[in-house]
């Protein structure tokens, strides 16, 4: 890593891979010899339709993505994705069921009761969000249009492991902004799949939607031609002028997860990675996992010493030694390393030896401060 970087364990944006920087710093100056940089270029010229072409089909690769689902990039982050799906799928006189599993999920939840009915189909409220519900507490209403989940929720660090069974022929419908390509994912699984960039994909802003053909044309005519998700599939996100650099650089992050072994390589380097940061947690005697062992996150890392003071005093040295964006989410306090498909496993183990280091410098303030 070049010194004139530190390690940044930021929520989001958050780092991109190293190799994907440095070429874009030499695109953004003159791509492809045309002359002209990225950001310069006409969106609907031959070089970016390429660019968008190349990204799309990264995209497909990575995943095995089939012919009946449309690979969209969109603008307005995963957030205009929780009004987007209701407005779309979501009848006034029907009801969508939601499993909810933290902060982003209660978000997707309150955009779409603004369209129809929301039913609960499980929520980890009761457990503060530090476990992901098991299969027998799922209770799903008798005809949902479709199932909503958050497969990584990015602020309490849990993680689904795999898919909940959903009612047949019911699409489900994931938020994956936080782990969106960091291991094999069974397209088919779902009716649509969403990713605010900023996580594991690019800059914050973009957003990659993949979606099955039997329901793009599923929306209401009557909506904003921008949110239906029959003008995107239609003109190839290219119906205004599209977020150009944001898939210039998603293309270019799923060219360098293609090089590092593809997704399987992806979810072999974060378990590794993942492992370094938990096996220490498990054995430190002044620092603790957040959340239930089978539903830790491998993306976001959540925990703390059990004193606030510490805590703070803690994220405030590591920021001192180059070691970032550490502080945990306001709503779960602590601290939050959050690890994606970019950190490098030397931030990991870089992080670990500042923790053994505090940890060794604390101990006595921490057993008295309990
Ligand atoms: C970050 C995040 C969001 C919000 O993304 P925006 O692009 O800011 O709208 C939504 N869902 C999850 C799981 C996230 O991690």
């Amino acid at each position: 890593m070049s010194s004139e970087r530190i390690h940044n364990f930021g929520a989001g944006p958050a780092v991109l891979p190293e190799p994907v920087l440095r070429q874009a710093q030499k695109d953004i100056w003159n791509i492809a010899e045309s002359g002209i940089g990225v950001m310069e270029l006409s969106h609907r010229g031959k070089v970016f339709d390429r660019i968008r072409d190349e990204a799309e089909q990264a995209c497909r690769d990575l995943a095995g993505i089939p012919d009946d689902y449309r690979v969209l990039f969109l603008q307005g982050g995963a957030s205009l994705q929780f009004s987007m799906v209701p407005m779309n799928f979501l009848p006034r006189d029907r009801t969508a069921d939601y499993l909810v599993t933290g902060v982003w999920s209660e978000k997707a939840v309150k955009e779409a009761k603004l369209f129809g009915a929301v039913h609960e189909a499980a929520s980890g409220a009761a457990s503060k969000f530090t476990r992901i519900p098991a299969a027998n507490e799922i209770r799903y209403s008798p005809s949902p249009v479709y199932v909503h989940l958050t497969t990584n929720n990015t602020i309490y660090g849990t993680q689904w492991k795999t898919e909940p069974a959903v009612p047949s022929g019911v699409p489900l419908v994931a938020d994956t902004s936080s782990d969106m390509f960091s291991r094999p994912i069974d397209v088919t699984s779902y009716g649509l799949i969403y990713a605010g960039a900023q996580k594991n994909l690019g800059p914050s802003g973009a957003v990659l939607v993949i979606i099955r053909d039997d329901l793009v044309d599923n929306g209401p005519k009557n909506l904003p031609t921008m949110l239906q998700y029959r003008t995107q599939a239609a003109e190839k996100s290219l119906y205004n002028t599209p977020n150009t650099l944001g898939i210039y650089l998603m293309g270019e992050v799923f060219k360098w997860i293609k090089a590092e072994g593809g997704l399987a390589g992806m979810a072999q380097r974060n378990a590794a990675k993942a492992k370094v940061l938990y096996d220490f947690l498990d054995e430190s005697a002044l620092f603790q996992a957040q959340v239930d062992r089978d539903s830790r996150s491998l993306m976001n890392v959540c925990f703390r010493t059990g004193s606030d003071e510490l805590d703070a005093k803690f994220v405030s040295e590591a920021t001192k030694a180059g070691l970032e964006g550490l502080k945990g989410h306001r709503s779960a306090g602590g601290m939050r390393a959050s690890i994606y498909n970019a950190c490098p496993p030397e931030a990991v183990r870089a992080l670990v030896a500042f923790m053994q280091r505090f940890e060794a410098a604390n101990r006595p303030a921490a057993a008295a401060a309990r």
